[in-house]
């Protein structure tokens, strides 16, 4: 169960990277099973997004310190190649998340 739910959350977070209340909705509808995607739909989406999606959290997808252009799949915490820049993603509030 914990790697689907982390997929899942993977999933809601990459259809909708930036709007809580939505990721939540989408979560629901899947767990209430109201929503069904195959899980290989979903991984394909995870895959994509994290591809680019911190490419899209930069003006023009590139490093803010010295213009080099952020290499696909770069993930949270990573390096710029070229000068060392730390990226961030978007951060995930894990107090918008209802204890029920
Ligand atoms: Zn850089």
């Amino acid at each position: 169960m914990g790697m689907v739910k982390r997929l899942l959350e993977d999933y809601v977070q990459a259809v909708h990277p930036h709007d809580f209340d939505e990721q939540d909705a989408l979560m629901e509808d899947i767990c209430n099973g109201n929503i069904v995607v195959p899980l290989e739909a979903m991984s394909a989406t995870v895959d994509e997004y994290k591809k680019h999606s911190m490419q899209a959290e930069y003006d023009n997808g590139e490093c803010p310190d010295c213009g080099e252009p952020i290499p696909d799949y770069t993930d949270d915490g990573d390096n710029c190649t070229n000068c060392e820049h730390v990226f961030y993603r978007y951060r995930e509030n894990d107090d918008a998340v209802p204890s029920e």
